[in-house]
């Protein structure tokens, strides 16, 4: 096997290329004063968004937030994964990739723990195929009318009953028990003394990684009496939820061909519709969709349709996915399904044709927030002015000019508006939002921003950081996870930062902070503009913290509730005292 996630071959590629050259050679470039400018290919640009900073190797679009070194530039451009992309760069560097060069910390118990995965998905696999405690899930396959190439592509399995069956299998193969622990597989026994199998009597579903490497599993109970009905691997070192959709290894061929993806809430959602022969789909995987899931699925392509649930958690959640879509510059359709329904009942009800119809025919997530709002108002759900505030505080997330326009226009006539009544509102929550008052949430996601401008340029400083009690103040979830590697996993050097975030929303914000002049002027000043922020965040986070204590008081007032009154109380007195 060639080992291609190596550190050393990624500098070298960067070293022998450039990353202007290759930008060139997909769009546009110019030279200005400072460095260049492109017109983004990654959404439809008509002024050059796109900044390229030849010397930090880096590209970033200030107008949809991509952004990265120049291996996230060729992998998103040409949809391709990192091992594939670092493959073609390199011979284009005209580097021969040696059989054996050292792998990167870490590499090597990664690659164990995903041949223990892959051996045990074959056993799970052979014992819904052979074995005689497997016939009930066979006959749940069957009704469910899962076909069986389809159970030999996506490898489902069927975990037998028992406390011991996978411990015993691991065990005589010489596959150490605690290595599988740590991907969730067995669980030790409380009290010490050995461990028992977490899937019992259930489906299996192997939950793949793009590259088809299997980093978790999903299990559905096969009697109702069990409980929950889903078990899904806990996170691990090579399993995150976030990151990962259920299938996308096998349908993103399909999504490259049709140019579109469809995005189904679990793993038998997915596999209703690929059975039904609509196969340009994936699933999220227990999680609401989040930027990491739309920035990988943009490696495919940029037109999404959402299926959800026709009830009142599937609207919310297509609701919620709204912020994560317009964050990443995307506006994808949205399907609501009928009443009561789910795609699996839906297709058999209705077949596939109805389903396709409802896809093409999807109205934009914006659309439907918007007429969703609406309808709000008429039912007396919310009053005008909080109507007109809602629609507002979305279409300024709306980056482009044109299209926020249009929707302005078709918000006023939808409520009986003049178009200036709710144009006001947009640009006022525009100017708050650029301006930031003090209590906005975007102000405290900018210290939170400065942290990681400073730490990316000092990144010494972390030990400053690592002294200091931040980890719980920091809200932005991949701000977060990119100030844990610098201070806590002690990644200071770029090339490797970006590495590390591979295929990541992260990746852009990096780029952002490294290619805005962030006016620094030195390291000690830095030092003390990290510390301000840390006790701003922190201080932010105390506030919110009380805000909410007192409405909790307020309403344990309103209900009478002495004894959580007097819990609130006390903390809320300490809090204050803190302050
Ligand atoms: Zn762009």
């Amino acid at each position: 096997m060639v080992n291609f996630n190596n550190e050393f071959l990624v500098k070298e590629i960067k070293r022998r290329l450039s990353i202007i050259n290759l930008i060139e050679g997909y769009t546009s470039i110019k030279k200005t004063g400072k460095g260049y400018v492109a017109l983004c290919p990654f959404h439809d640009d008509h002024n050059p968004s796109m900044h390229i900073d030849d010397e930090k190797g880096l590209f970033h679009c200030f107008s949809c937030g991509a952004g990265g070194d120049m291996l996230g530039f060729y992998m998103r451009l040409n949809g391709l994964t990192f091992p594939e992309a670092v493959s073609d760069l390199a011979k284009r560097a005209n580097i021969a990739i040696e059989k054996n060069t050292a792998p990167v910390k870490g590499h090597s118990q990664t690659n164990t723990l995903l041949k223990i995965n892959s051996a045990v998905s074959g056993f799970y696999h052979r014992a819904l195929l052979e074995s005689r405690k497997g016939a009930s899930a066979r006959d749940y396959l069957e009704k469910r009318k899962i076909p069986s190439d389809i159970i030999k592509e996506f490898s489902l399995g069927y975990a037998p009953d028992g406390w011991d069956t996978l411990v015993t299998y691991l065990n005589k193969h010489n596959i150490p028990l605690p290595l599988a622990e740590k991907i969730g597989l067995v669980v030790k026994k409380q009290g010490g003394g050995g461990y028992y199998d977490r899937f019992r009597n259930r489906i299996i579903f192997p939950i793949r990684n793009v590259e088809g490497k299997v980093v978790g599993f999903g299990g559905r109970r096969i009697n109702d009496s069990d409980e929950p009905k889903y078990i899904n691997s806990p996170e691990s070192e090579i399993y995150h939820k976030r990151r990962n959709f259920y299938g996308l290894d096998n349908s993103k061929d399909h999504i490259r061909r049709n140019k579109r993806a469809i995005i189904v809430e679990g793993y038998t959602d997915f596999l209703s519709l690929y059975s039904a022969g609509i196969k340009n789909v994936v699933a999220t995987l227990g999680t609401s969709l989040t930027r990491d899931h739309v920035a990988m699925l943009r490696r495919y392509t940029d037109r999404i349709v959402v299926v959800f649930d026709g009830d009142e958690s599937g609207v919310k959640a297509a609701v919620r996915s709204l912020d994560i879509f317009l964050e990443e510059g995307l506006l994808p359709g949205v399907v609501i399904l009928p009443e009561r329904n789910d795609p699996d009942s839906f297709l058999a009800s209705n077949g596939t044709k109805e389903l396709d119809k409802l896809i093409d025919t999807a109205p934009t997530l914006l659309d439907f927030y918007i007429d969703n709002t609406v309808s709000e108002y008429r039912n007396g759900d919310v009053t005008l002015k909080g109507a007109v505030k809602e629609i507002a505080d979305v279409l300024v997330k709306v980056n482009d000019p044109v299209l926020r326009s249009s929707y302005i226009k078709k918000t006023a006539e939808k409520l009986g508006l003049g178009e200036n009544e709710v144009l006001s509102l947009v640009r006022f929550g525009k100017g708050q939002w650029k301006a930031g008052g003090l209590k906005t949430p975007k102000t405290h996601s900018n210290h939170e921003k400065l942290m990681l401008n400073i730490l990316l340029t000092y990144p010494e400083l972390s030990r400053i950081v690592a002294e200091e009690d931040w980890e719980g103040c920091i809200s932005d979830r991949e701000i977060g996870s990119i100030l844990e590697a610098i201070v806590v996993r002690g990644i200071h050097d770029v090339s490797s930062l970006l590495l590390s975030f591979q295929g990541s929303a992260a990746q852009g914000l990096i780029s952002q902070a490294l290619m805005s002049s962030p006016g620094i002027p030195d390291r000690d000043t830095a030092g003390k503009m990290i510390l301000s922020c840390i006790r701003k965040l922190q201080r932010a986070k105390l506030d919110e913290r009380l805000k909410s204590l007192r409405l909790g008081i307020d309403d344990a007032v309103k209900n009478k509730d002495a004894e959580l009154e007097k819990r609130l109380l006390t903390e809320y007195t300490d809090l204050r005292k803190q302050k």
